[in-house]
């Protein structure tokens, strides 16, 4: 049976893996680390209704994760008056949830083994190589490594990766497959500030049962003037490297939590900071490097086609992060299922595809590329005025139901094509 090998076992991968599967590919994923989900776990929330039901409707991996992510729902709140606009899963049953998800495809998942070189024919990748020497061979390849990570550019670009799920110093650093086959990456760099995790129990009781008792998942806690107005620049311990933090919140003034299913709060802070704020005296944070710093958001995209092809190259796609300046996942796991989708075409001899640009994901990858502008964090929002100007913004699920029949989407990477 014709190979896909995808290399990174994250959301984009894990969509990757189970498109190409859908359409009939023996498929494997290797993993560096000893867990798939990679960012997901640190994460928590699915937004981007509108391209969420465009997922559903294409019925692909996207599909499976973001219907798993559903089914671990633990606070569901509208935005843009859709009643499951934001849909909060907890975050300690995702990696469960997606390993059970692949295997159960059955993907067979290669884990703590880091991708490190690639061996190729001309334009054609024929094998990924292993750390240790062990050769994987396939007929193609999905580059899903994600742009985050390898302990130099941490620490290039920022204070580390310190609130990191992907655990260099441990696993070893992420490696581009891209450009180990010879297509430079692109360098697109920003850091932003992890949301920390602050454990439940250090809490005072009056915001935890105020945390714990909120409806919609959202509670508000008054942070002190001192906090508001004071410049934070240089209160963190590298001297050598300022970093400038940000107090933002729906409501000014007011620290925002999430429970998901601990303390995730829209504040980042030095711990000594943190613990003024009344009922957070004795603040701690889940994991022990978190906060303490900020997350390397963005380091590398690969260079690619709209059919998620590696420019250049014969059956290198890539998918999730390493394709885009995105973040949100239902786009991350989108260009992960363009990219196994086209995969599988590639090795069953069948034309390769793109998302048109009547739907919402094709104008965003394929028009906007970078999807990303200083009122755009996530992906494809409502009162984003760039889909509203191509009429592609709407909370009518006919309406998108409609666009996606007349593109000819539906089920389109739920069918078996061999
Ligand atoms: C702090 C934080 C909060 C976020 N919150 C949200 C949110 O609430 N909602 C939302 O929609 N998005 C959120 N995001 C974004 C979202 O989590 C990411 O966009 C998404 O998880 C990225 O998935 P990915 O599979 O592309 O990359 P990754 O999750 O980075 O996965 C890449 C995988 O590749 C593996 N890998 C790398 N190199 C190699 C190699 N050489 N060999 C083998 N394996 C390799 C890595 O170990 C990793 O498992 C957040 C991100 C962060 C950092």
């Amino acid at each position: 049976m014709e190979r896909v090998v995808v290399i990174g076992g994250g959301v984009g991968g894990c969509a990757a893996a189970l498109a190409a599967r859908k359409a009939g590919c023996q498929v494997e994923i290797i993993e560096r680390m000893d867990s798939v989900s990679g960012l997901a776990p640190w994460t928590g929330q699915l937004l981007t209704w509108m391209v969420r039901q465009e997922a559903k409707l294409l019925g692909g991996g996207a599909a499976d994760i973001i219907d798993l992510m559903e089914s671990l729902a633990i606070h569901i709140m509208p935005e843009f008056d859709v009643p499951d606009g934001r849909v909060t899963f907890d975050v300690t049953r995702i990696e469960e949830g997606m390993r059970k998800l692949v295997e159960g495809a059955g993907i067979k998942v290669r884990y703590h083994s880091r991708v490190v070189d690639v061996e190729m024919e001309g334009p054609k990748m024929v094998a990924a190589l292993l750390e240790g020497g062990t050769k994987i061979k396939g007929d193609a390849f999905v580059d899903a490594t994600g742009r985050t990570g390898g302990v130099e550019w941490c620490e290039k670009l920022g204070q580390g990766c310190v609130q990191c799920m992907l655990k260099c110093t441990v696993f070893g650093d992420r490696v581009s497959i891209a450009a180990k086959a010879g297509v430079p990456d692109l360098e697109e760099n920003w850091n932003y500030f992890p949301m920390p995790y602050i454990t439940l129990e250090s809490l005072s009781s009056e915001v935890r049962s105020k945390i714990e008792g909120t409806e919609g998942g959202y509670s508000y806690h008054p942070i002190p003037g001192e906090l508001l107005e004071r410049d934070f620049t240089n209160d963190w311990h590298r001297s050598d490297r300022p970093v400038t933090t940000r107090i933002k919140g729906k409501i000014p003034g007011m620290l925002e939590v999430i429970h998901v299913p601990f303390a995730k709060c829209t504040l980042n802070l030095p711990l000594r900071w943190w613990r003024q704020i009344t009922g957070f005296e004795n603040a701690w944070l889940v994991q022990p490097l978190s906060a303490e710093g900020e997350t390397v958001g963005t380091g590398f995209c690969a260079q690619r086609e709209e059919t998620m092809q590696v420019k250049g190259l014969a059956n290198l796609f890539a998918g999730g992060l390493r394709s885009g300046r995105y973040s949100a996942f239902v786009e991350v796991m989108l260009t992960g299922d363009l990219a196994g989708h086209n995969a599988a075409r590639q090795v069953l001899g069948r034309d390769l595809v793109t998302y048109p640009n009547s739907t919402l994901i094709g104008y965003f990858v394929n028009v906007l590329k970078s999807g990303r502008t200083p009122t755009d964090w996530g992906g494809p929002m409502l009162d984003d005025p760039r889909f509203k100007e191509q009429g592609l913004a709407t909370t009518d699920y006919r309406k998108i139901r409609y666009r996606m029949e007349n593109a000819g989407m539906i089920n389109a990477f739920a069918k078996r094509l061999s």
